[in-house]
Parts: structure tokens; sequence; C-alpha cells
């Protein structure tokens, strides 16, 4: 079941709240997709009833599939209806109150209406809770002096949540039966003026334009909208539109799918893991123009190559949530917050003596208390002003105590404790929270997790973390001449250098490695090889075939695909770089000569294949150090040479040849020339970059 727009409406029973945005009034907000507006704040009811009907009614002319969900008991528990209405009818219940209750921004009469219906039921109640100075008839102000009404407390739905409130209670922190009161109505009314097109679920079948349904704004305690308004209500509205927006359809056909109740029910009830799976971001495709940069005559410098592959790509992976010890290595799909504080409770940093400090100047002797509080085994009471007792480090400072002399300052007897201070207050404790907060984002969405996040996450009680899938990188060579290593070859043929360069740099790199193996270069085999990879990877690292010649059918293939981009990169080593999509899948074609393939894949597939895979952009960084060589270079055009550090200088490999493969094992790193003309003399200072910054 599908819904083209959402709208999601925080309820309040107060009146008016003035002009300036607040909490506890009605709160809107509308998403498609996943997307959310901006949340609409209404000072009252009159001006949200006035918003929802125009809204609707722009929505219905454009032919669109609403639904539009309250934070608002639609129904009360069973036997309600009947005794006032002569049938168990709630939507017949709500034209009922429609008919009584007056409402303006200054006033209502939700109580004395209350007090009027207690009247009606035995003893006394149901509804409790009066708000007002004066006294109101039949309207009790404890909920304990009710009796005898006959009625549950809440609905069934109500006893499905947690910490939901009963809709008798008409007032006090959290109470919704004041809102309900004041709701029915308008929702009353809204169904008048749609007629046919606008049903309410689940008392009638979802099957009209619009559909009204009840939900409840804690069935995600614990996510806050990642765009959170200072307003929770104004929050709460944001991420649920976004969450039922983002909702697949099957997802929400089950949601609806509920028998039909006079009760009614609350839309997501007992669903928070699937409205969790909907907010979780799903990637976009790539764009078909992606890689289509504007090319002038002049080749494009590496900063503006990389500037627009930051800027047109994002993560093809899917999320999924995996316990932490799993997750190093893998990226953030979403910010993670803290779940509880760390430390959670006011402790010891060191073995010793805790009192209540500060401690004056001089010697210092205090009582020493029985018993000790140990880490794990906290001191069960509370310490009286002026006596100490034995704490350890990691132990919680029992009640009474800030402050902790060190054991090694203290001479110490059955009976008393004695040292010099003075000691500060708060002195080898460590404060709860003073390292990270509950609620607090503690690791940002794109981060590669380390060991060290593993341990914070822990610490905070995070043991499940949701990350993007690994990114599937299929590694493919073409070339007629190539042949397997360890393999018969002759004079004709080269082994293959870079298949297994590049499948290990993608291994480092964390990925799953897809080896696709050797193409000839025959464009009907290349384009089923390729069209066989699309299945299985989710991008595709080629090498050969990649320039503008008879036998460079990657690019030919890219090129009739209409997805091909030949980027020609101010860059040595390095050809044309072809980038295109096949199938949707990033294809990187990286030059044949393994010293053009391994440096362009450092430098552009690198942060790229990154980004695909859900992290951050980030470039490599170097540091400079004294030129061991001498070397003149031309303008315009950025070169990295093969270098190794020796004695504190750099020095680069003899040749700069980009076949000669060995110098690829001699180096420890490149050396970064910028683009201007330069010439470099010995002891120069030049950026050298270790293999180990291009993440391997
Ligand atoms: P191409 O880009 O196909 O014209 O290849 C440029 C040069 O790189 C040629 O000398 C190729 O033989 C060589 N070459 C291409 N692919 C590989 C490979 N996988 N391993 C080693 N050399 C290669
Ligand atoms: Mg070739």
């Amino acid at each position: 079941m599908r819904f083209d727009s959402v709208i999601m409406v925080d309820w309040s029973g107060g009146n008016d709240r003035g002009k300036r945005p607040v909490k506890d009034a009605i709160w809107t907000c509308i998403a498609q997709a996943g997307q959310a507006d901006a949340p609409i704040y209404h000072r009252n009811r009159q001006v949200a009833e006035a918003w929802i009907t125009e809204t609707l009614t722009t929505l219905q002319a454009t032919g669109q599939r609403v639904l539009i969900a309250f934070d608002l008991c639609f129904a009360y528990p069973t036997g309600f209806a009947t005794h006032l209405i002569g049938q168990e009818d709630t939507l017949g219940l709500w034209d009922w109150f429609a008919a009584r209750v007056t409402d303006s921004p200054e006033a209502n009469n939700r109580f004395d209406l209350a007090g009027e219906i207690n009247a009606r039921f035995p003893g006394i109640g149901p509804f409790w809770f009066n708000g007002l100075q004066r006294d109101i008839a039949h309207l009790p102000r404890k909920g304990s002096d009710r009796t005898d009404h006959g009625l549950p407390e809440k609905r069934a739905a109500d006893l499905a949540i947690k910490g939901s409130f009963s809709p008798w209670q008409l007032a006090g922190a959290g109470a919704v039966g004041g809102q309900v009161i004041m709701g029915l109505p308008v929702l009353s009314r809204l169904r008048q003026t749609f007629c046919k097109d606008l049903s309410v679920w689940p008392f009638q079948p979802p099957d009209t334009q619009i559909v009204m349904a009840e939900t409840y704004f804690s069935l995600l305690p614990d996510l806050v909208a990642d765009d959170a308004h200072p307003i929770k209500d104004a929050s709460q509205v944001t991420l649920y539109a976004k969450a039922f927006s983002a909702l697949k359809p099957d997802d929400m056909a089950r949601l609806l799918n509920i028998p039909a109740t006079q009760e009614g029910w609350v839309l997501g009830a007992g669903e928070a893991e699937v409205l969790r799976a909907a907010l979780r971001p799903t990637p976009p495709p790539l764009r078909n123009d992606c890689f289509a940069m504007p090319q002038g005559a002049h080749w494009t410098p590496v900063d503006d190559a990389l500037d627009h592959l930051r800027d047109h790509l994002g993560p093809v992976t899917a999320t999924e949530t995996i316990p932490i010890s799993q997750s190093a290595g893998r990226y953030l799909a979403e910010d993670l917050r803290a779940l509880r504080d760390h430390p959670p409770a006011p402790n010891a940093a060191v073995d010793g003596y805790g009192f209540a400090g500060p401690a004056p100047d001089g010697p210092q002797t205090l009582p020493l208390l029985a018993g000790r509080a140990a880490a794990g085994q906290p001191y069960p009471h509370a310490v009286p002003p002026g006596h100490a007792i034995r704490i350890l480090t990691g132990a919680n400072l029992p009640t009474g105590i800030d402050t902790v002399v060190l054991q090694e300052d203290c001479s110490v007897t059955t009976t008393d404790v004695a040292f010099h201070g003075s000691l500060k207050q708060g002195a080898n404790a460590r404060a709860a929270g003073e390292d990270m907060q509950a609620g607090n984002v503690i690791l940002t969405s794109g981060r590669k997790l380390t060991p060290g996040d593993l341990g914070t996450m822990a610490a905070v009680g995070v043991g499940q973390v949701t990350v993007r899938k690994l990114l599937r990188v299929g590694v493919l060579s073409t070339g007629d001449e190539l042949r397997e290593a360890g393999a018969q070859a002759d004079v004709g043929h080269i082994y293959d250098a870079n298949r297994p360069m590049l499948c290990a740099l993608a291994a480092q790199w964390g990925y799953t490695v897809v080896d696709l193996g050797c193409a000839p270069d025959d464009r009907d085999t290349l384009r089923q090889i390729l069209d066989d990879a699309t299945a299985r990877c989710d991008v595709i690292l080629t090498s050969g075939g990649a320039s503008a010649g008879d036998e460079d059918h990657m690019s030919a293939l890219l090129q009739n695909a209409g997805a091909l981009a030949l980027w020609r990169i101010a860059v040595k080593p390095g050809r044309p770089l072809a980038l295109g999509l096949w199938n949707d899948t990033p294809v990187f074609g990286l030059p044949g000569n393994p010293v053009a393939a391994m440096v362009c894949a450092l430098i552009f597939a690198n942060p790229a294949l990154r980004l695909l895979a859900g992290g951050a952009w980030q470039l490599p960084t170097g540091f400079m150090v004294p030129a061991g060589f001498q070397k003149s270079k031309k303008e315009g055009r950025r070169e990295y040479l093969r270098a190794r550090i020796e004695n504190g200088k750099a020095h680069v490999f003899p040749s700069e040849g980009s076949g000669r493969v060995s110098g690829l094992s001699w180096a420890t790193g490149l050396v970064q020339l910028d683009d201007p003309a330069q010439k470099i003399e010995l002891g120069d200072w030049v950026q050298f970059i270790p293999f180990g910054n291009f993440d391997l």
C-alpha cells in the first residue's frame, strides 16, 4: 500500500500557545518518500484544523494518496460508546462529541463536558483530574476517587504500548484525556468534509484517497530526527513523517492489515523495527551522468577530477545491523549516539580513601568506616559527613563521597585515616558522563570503525551498530597479450600484473574482492563479462583498453552504452581514465601500464570507492621531506614519483617509465609534485605520501 504523502500531527488539548513556536502545542509535518518538509507550528486548534483541511484539500485535488496520522487516541475503552450513545460505534461517538464540545483559542468546555459524561455513568468516573480551580460536579480530582464506573482503564492498543496513558485522565504531565476530547470533534469534521474520499483506519478499510489513523510518537523512543529541531514535538513529527513515508508499500500494507475493532489501534505499535529500518538510508542509484565532466581543450587538473568524484558519488551499498564485535573496518551508516553516560556514575580514579571534599591545608584525620567500596561491589550505605571509607579504583562513590585521597598519601589505623591537605573537592574522582553523555553523537556516519571505536561504542552500551554492507569490487584485466602468472607464456605474452595488484589493493581497503579474470580484446566477450559482473559487483575496476585506440574495447563499450566519460587528467603516470556506468554499476577503467594503474587506483579509485562504500570523503595526507634527487618538471600536470625515504631524504626510482613495475616494490610511497613547473634541487622540500596513507 503506497501513500504519496504522509502527514503527522502532534495534537494538543491546551488553549492558544502564542505566536512564537513552543512545545506542547500542535505540530505537523509532511513527508514524501522519506523526505520531510520543515515541521509547522500551529498556535491553536482552530489554526491547525484550518491548515489540515486546506492541506488535505490541495493534496486531494492533485490526486495524491495521503496518510494523515495523529498522536491522539481515536477511541475509548470498550463499553463507553454503548453506554453513552447506545451502540459501540466509535465514529458515531466522534459526532456526539462534535455536537457538544465548545472550543475557542481562549477557552473550552472539556472539564465540564467530562463531568456531564461522568454523571451518566454509575459510580464515580470514568473521567478524572479536574484541572480547574472551581469544582465540577461528578469530576473527581484524583484517579483513586473513582469507583464502580464499570469501564476498563485502557484499550488493548494502549496496553500493547509501554508508558501509554489512560484516556480518562484529563490533566497532569503526559495525560492524553484532554487532547482526546478536544480532538474527536476535529476528526469528525474532517470526515464530513472529505466524505467518501476519507476513511478512518482501522474502523473502515483503508482504500480511500485519504486515510486517517492514530499513531503514537513514542514508538521509537531512542531515535531523534537527524535534522532534529530544538523543540521535541517538532522533531518527533519530522521523525515519524519520515519513517512512515519511507515504509515499503508491503510493510505499510502489513501495518494496516489488522482486524477492525471499535477500540481502534495504534498504527505502528510493536513495529519499531520496521520503522527503524525505513529510516535507514537506502542508497539512491548513481546518476547516469555522474562521470560526465566538462572537458575543455585542456587536461583536467587532478584536484578538479577529485572534486568531481567527491560531488557526484555516494554510497551504493545497503545497510545492515551487526554486533559491534564484527564491525571493525566497516563504514558507519548513521550517526551513533551514546546509550548511557560514560562513566555511568561518579567513581574513584585511584585506590585510596573517599570522603566529602574539599580538605583544607594541613594534617587531617577522619574516622574510618568499616567496609569498602570496590568496582562492581558498591558500598550500600551513605557515608556521614566527616567520615572516610576505603575505596578502590573504579568503585562508584558512595552517597556522601565526592573526593578520594591516594592510599600512598595516607596512614591508616583500624579506626582512622590521616593525610595532609589540601585536596580539592572532586580530586581523584571521575564525574558521571565526564567522557560521554547519553544521547550525544559519539561517532558520525561515514566513519570507518577502528578498534578504538569498538571500545568507545561498548563503553556506552552500544551492542549493535548499523553499517554499510561490504562493497563488492570486481577486478578485470583486458588484453589479448595477457597470461595468468604461473601459466605457459611465449614471447608474445606478458603476465597479468594488474589483477593480483588491484585485487590486493581492494582487499586491503577492506572490500569484498570479486576476481573477474582476464578478458580478451573482443567486444562481445567483454560485453558478456561486464553483464555478468554487474550482477555480483557494486563497482568494477578494469585495466587496459581504456584509451581511444582500435583495441580499446573497454572505452568503446562504455561509449556505446552512452555512459562513458574519458577523463584526460593532467597526471603522470596516467593516461585517460575511462569512467562509466554499465547496467548502473560504476566502472573505473584504469590504464594498462601497471605503474599507471597503481597510481590511478591510489589517487582516484581509493577515495571514490570509499564514497561508494559509504565512507566520508578523505584524501591521503603526506609530509614534507628534503629531496634526495634533482628534477625539472613541466608546467600543468601533477606528477607522482615512486619514492622511498633513506637517511631522512626522499629518493625516487631511477626510471620514471610507467611499465617498470619493479619500482612499485622498491618504493615505500609516492612523491607528489604539484602542477606548476618546478626545478627541484637536492634538499628542496617535497611532499612524500607513504603507501600506508592510501589506506593500505
Ligand atoms: P592498454 O591500456 O591496453 O593499451 O595497455 C597499456 C600497456 O599496459 C600495454 O603495454 C599492455 O600490455 C600493458 N598492460 C595492460 N594490462 C596489463 C596487465 N594486466 N598487466 C600487465 N601489463 C598490462
Ligand atoms: Mg590493451
